[in-house]
């Protein structure tokens, strides 16, 4: 009920539609059928090779953001709210200019997202981010992706899936260090199966241009040249140098994050942030929740609702994908003393690849703590996992036991069912 405008500078729905987890999700889609369609012929149909046309999937995934754009201008539309064009900035502490308007308002909210990092490195401007990845015409035939984290490893994935020649450059000994290694162990393995050229322990200190394509420079000397894109995917930073912040009274920390308490005030009285411009999990899901609620406690008289940071599914969406919810082996036995964890896990091969003469894995892990056996992590690498995340974080919320999960009656034959069968 509340009167509002929105500004907006760029198209509506921010990262995660237009640049981020929707076409994402439309590339991976096309790559899982690429795997299918290997896959096919192990179940006696005839072997199908067929041409992948990079073009058209970007024309496709390109009208159907634009559809989304459209529904968004007709939601903000259809609430009554006033969809202002341009690039706000704070000129008062309630106060906000947008070219020569000026807005008024008791409550601000601000969630202008992040943006990729480029590295300060010679040559860095002859590569890419996802941003341009995400306007490539093209397949690149043959590229290198900088990084290591949930972008690296999808857009590697999808690349060698659709046929690129990938390289996957990480400055440590591993990827998706932050995660449970029992995931990245598996998914490295796989990715080298699937012929991806995993570089670790590799800097990148210049890109130089060559007759035969760009060259990547490493610190130890060596280089790998004969590459038509390098794309960074060296970790996000958050959109807030260029609001004016300091006429609101709000400092931005060290890294550009805005500060935020659990109700997402800032340091200033009415003024808000949520998404990736503060320093929590920059997922959509959690700027959308910590949005509603937001909205909950300061327009619909529920004064104490506020984002519950703890159990937040997240799902990378490799090939295969990675679900994972819930604190990892060493993150809960840290937090609860190294006696009290137990964990349960799993490693099969599901029913779908049973022809296969290497088959990809399954493997699920289940993080236990205390005497009735509480589950505090969920993780699982593997063919559907990405679907099966989301009920199975609802029992994790709800206080979920290893004996819940024993008492339920499994479903056969899936490799969900594994989730409640493990000894
Ligand atoms: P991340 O923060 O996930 O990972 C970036 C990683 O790159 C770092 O962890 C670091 O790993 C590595 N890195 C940093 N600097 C360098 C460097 N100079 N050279 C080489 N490697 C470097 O960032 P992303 O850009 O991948 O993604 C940003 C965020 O967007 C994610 O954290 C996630 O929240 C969100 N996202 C979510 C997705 C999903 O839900 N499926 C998909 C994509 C993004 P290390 O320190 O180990 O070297």
């Amino acid at each position: 009920g509340a009167s509002t405008a929105l500004v907006a500078a760029g198209p509506l729905g921010g990262t995660c539609v237009n640049a981020g987890c929707v076409p994402k999700k439309i590339f991976w889609n096309a790559a899982h059928l690429a795997g299918q369609m290997k896959m096919a012929e192990e179940y006696g149909f005839d072997a199908v090779a067929p041409r992948f046309h990079w073009e058209l999937l970007k024309y496709q995934r390109d009208a159907y953001i634009g559809r989304l754009n459209g529904r968004y201008a007709q939601g903000l539309n259809g609430n009554g709210v006033t969809l202002i064009r341009g690039h706000a900035r704070f000129s008062g502490a309630h106060q906000v200019r947008v070219d020569d308007n000026t807005l008024e308002a008791e409550h601000i909210l601000i969630a202008t997202g992040g943006q990729p990092v480029w590295p300060n490195i010679p040559g860095a401007e002859l590569g890419i981010t996802s941003d341009g990845f995400f306007t490539l015409e093209g397949m690149p035939r043959c590229v290198a992706v900088v990084g290591a984290g949930y972008i690296a490893v999808e857009l590697a994935g999808v690349l060698n899936a659709l046929g690129s020649d990938v390289s996957l450059v990480m400055r440590r000994k591993h990827f998706l260090n932050d995660f449970e290694p029992m995931l990245r162990e598996n998914l490295m393995d796989t990715m080298l199966h699937q012929g991806i050229n995993l570089l670790a322990q590799r800097q990148v200190r210049e890109v130089e241009k060559r007759a035969d394509g760009l060259c990547l420079h490493f610190q130890d000397g060596d280089c790998l040249g004969g590459l038509d894109a390098i794309i960074w995917a060296i970790g996000r930073r958050p959109n807030s140098a260029d609001l004016g912040l300091e006429l609101a009274n709000i400092t931005a920390d060290p890294q550009g994050f805005i500060p935020v308490d659990a109700f997402q005030n800032t340091q200033a009285s009415g003024i808000y942030a949520v998404g990736d411009v503060t320093a929590g999990p920059a997922l959509t899901p959690v700027a959308i929740a910590a949005g509603r609620r937001l909205a909950d406690r300061i327009f619909g008289d529920q004064t104490e609702r506020h984002l519950d940071p703890r159990l937040v599914p997240t799902v990378i969406f490799s090939h295969p994908p990675i679900a994972t919810v819930g604190l990892s082996e060493a993150a809960a036995q840290e937090q609860y003393g190294e006696e009290a964890v137990k964990v349960y896990q799993t490693t099969f091969t599901p029913m779908l690849r049973a022809f296969s003469a290497e088959p990809e894995k399954t493997a699920m892990k289940l993080v236990t703590v205390g005497r009735e056996e509480k589950i505090v992590g969920l993780h699982a690498i593997g063919d559907g996992v990405d679907e099966m995340l989301q009920g199975f974080a609802v029992a994790l919320r709800m206080g979920a036991t290893k004996q819940d999960f024993d008492d339920t009656i499994a479903i056969h034959p899936t490799s969900s069912e594994e989730f409640v069968t493990m000894r």
